[in-house]
């Protein structure tokens, strides 16, 4: 029998796909990247998953974990191949198994989507703090393989630090049970760290134990105008020195990306002018109007000192949505708008505002057409920072895959001039494969083939991703 055979008799009909109804798994999220499979396989359990991998494993068969197909690094979707891999789908796999709010925990299926998640979780007085724009649609297992950040990293970390236990379905079909709920356990090498950020490349997770925190009651939020990002950095210091771990979010972005949400949403408007604007929000456990008091204070404070140009602050739930959904609109803004080669790099906070400063005039000496789009978690060093062509610019290039080499190694070395790094929260993905190897320390490289060697000897796991 050959594989598709061997999967259909241990699978329901209806979950292995083929032909055009693998349509919506075989592109990226850009719709820059087009796939092929052999199929698309939609497990229900993980001894479905299990049964999936035992089989691949027998005939040395590529497989694709995949998620809610939001990654932005090219990572869920194989690319043409001779003899393409099989994907495996979570989305059926959406189970809360379990809800403990005195332990903070929730165990979960990994293939729940995140908002739903967080949703739960309020519904029990708790917040899980991982957010960003694709929580809609992205995955648990999606966010925990590439680690996610987010615009709450500031305050609660990234995704590795509020997931304490997991289930991974290992390269040879054997299900490891991590699913703990501890926030204290040395007993030998801590597992699941291999697989956060792993981009499907050790395994497949099928469960997660996340941590709950406690739900803030008070939300402050303002949206700023500021000449410059050096005045952010100053801000920033400011506001952690006065408010402490009430400051959330700490998000930055210039005009001209703001300008493109706006031509996608005709229906927002900006709050305030001026060439870089900041969304800052606070957030407290106790009701009451000593959040507001404390943020309009700084700010005023921030003001006289001449770090701030203009202070907007939203007064009620629905103007606070619109700040979030100008933030949130960034990445379908780059989606829609000529064509944006992004980055994900992450400098020490204090060198954000002179490699904004060296990388912006490094790009436009070599591309004076392009327009330069920042969105920023500056509060965490993160920088999103795009060059965005023209539709007709970028027709016109003569040579577009050196051109967007050109660009990415353009941003990549200011990032590591300055001390950074070519990958903040995105992963390394089929994008990003070549940097990896010639931008990490050797004895790191090395360390990382033989994990993934001793893990996946035949390196059946998502081939082609993070180590090519
Ligand atoms: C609008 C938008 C905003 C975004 N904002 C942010 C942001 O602020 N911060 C940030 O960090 N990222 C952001 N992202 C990118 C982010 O990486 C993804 O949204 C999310 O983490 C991926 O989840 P997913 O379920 O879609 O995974 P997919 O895209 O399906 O997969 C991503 C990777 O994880 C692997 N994978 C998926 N599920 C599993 C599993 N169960 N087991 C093993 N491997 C698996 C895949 O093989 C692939 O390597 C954004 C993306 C979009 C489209």
């Amino acid at each position: 029998m050959d594989l598709l055979g061997r999967l259909r008799s241990v699978l329901p009909h209806d979950t292995v796909l083929t032909g055009n109804d693998m349509a919506g798994h075989l592109q990226d999220w850009w719709g820059r990247q087009q796939g092929s499979a052999l199929c698309v396989a939609l497990p229900r359990s993980r001894e479905d998953v299990a049964a999936i991998v035992s089989i691949c494993a027998a005939s040395g068969h590529g497989i694709v974990p995949q998620g809610g197909n939001t990654g932005l690094t090219g990572a869920g979707v194989p690319v043409r191949h001779d003899n393409p891999p099989i994907i495996v789908s979570l989305s059926r796999m959406r189970q809360i198994r379990n809800i403990d709010p005195a332990n903070g925990t929730m165990s979960v299926d990994a293939g729940c989507i995140l908002a739903d998640v967080r949703t739960q979780a309020l519904a029990v007085g708790r917040l899980f703090p991982v957010s960003l724009g694709a929580e809609g649609s992205c995955q648990i297992g999606g966010i925990i393989s590439t680690n996610a950040g987010g615009t709450n990293v500031l305050r609660y970390g990234s995704t590795r630090e509020n997931v304490l236990g997991l289930e991974v379905v290992l390269p040879d079909g054997t299900i490891w049970n991590g699913m703990k709920g501890l926030r204290k356990d040395n007993a030998g090498y801590d597992l699941r760290h291999l697989f956060i950020g792993a981009e499907g490349s050790l395994g497949i997770v099928t469960g997660a134990v996340l941590k709950l925190h406690p739900l803030p009651r008070a939300h402050a939020t303002v949206w700023l105008s500021i000449a410059d990002p050096a005045r952010a950095l100053a801000l920033l210091n400011r506001l952690q020195t006065a408010c402490g771990e009430r400051l959330t979010t700490f998000e930055l972005m210039n005009a001209a990306q703001l300008a493109g949400v706006i031509a996608c949403q005709p229906a927002l408007r900006l709050p305030t002018e001026g060439p870089w604007h900041l969304l800052v929000e606070l957030a407290d456990l106790s009701q009451g109007e000593a959040l507001e008091t404390m943020l309009f204070e700084t700010i005023g404070a921030a003001l006289d000192a001449g770090e701030i140009t203009e202070a907007f602050p939203a007064q009620n739930s629905a103007q606070r949505a619109k700040f979030w959904a100008l933030r949130h609109g960034t990445a379908e803004a780059n989606r829609r708008s000529g064509h944006v080669l992004s980055s994900d790099v992450s400098v020490p906070i204090s060198a954000v505002p002179d490699f904004l400063a060296s990388a912006s005039s490094a790009v436009r000496a070599s591309f004076p057409q392009a327009d330069i789009v920042v969105v920023s978690h500056m509060g965490d060093g993160n920088v999103h920072f795009g060059t965005r062509f023209a539709a007709g610019d970028w027709q016109a290039l003569t040579d577009q895959t050196g051109t967007v080499l050109a660009v990415r190694r353009i941003v990549n070395d200011c990032a590591q001039a300055h001390g950074g790094s070519f990958s903040a929260e995105h992963g390394i993905g089929r994008k990003l494969t070549a940097e990896l190897i010639e931008r990490t320390d050797p004895a790191a490289l090395l360390l990382m083939r033989r994990l993934k060697a001793a893990i996946d000897p035949h390196g059946i796991m998502n081939p082609g991703c993070l180590l090519d």
